[in-house]
């Protein structure tokens, strides 16, 4: 089992960093990360990856903690910006 889990583990690790390559290549978040740390103090690296939920809360968080998130918050994905967006899918002729 534990092959499996760092199989598992790595897999996401790359797709939190693909995710944070394509902001990267894009010029960056240009935000520093939205989350606080355990004693209520802001982080201070750069945000990497933005994240939202169901409920259309976003953030902008650091590596670091989009994985805290996504381990935390079930509701939590990673949002894209690619795209025209679910608007001009459900808008199609
Ligand atoms: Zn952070």
């Amino acid at each position: 089992m534990v092959a499996a889990t760092y199989v598992r583990d790595t897999v996401r690790f790359s797709l939190l960093r693909e995710a944070a390559a394509l902001v990267s290549a894009r010029g960056g978040a240009g935000h520093q990360c939205q989350a606080r740390d355990p004693h209520n103090g802001p982080c201070l690296s750069k945000a990497d990856v933005k994240l939202a939920d169901s409920m259309g809360d976003k953030a902008w968080v650091c590596l670091a903690h989009v994985d805290e998130i996504l381990l935390m918050v079930p509701e939590a994905f990673i949002a894209s910006e690619d795209g025209r967006g679910l608007a001009a899918f459900l808008s199609r002729s």
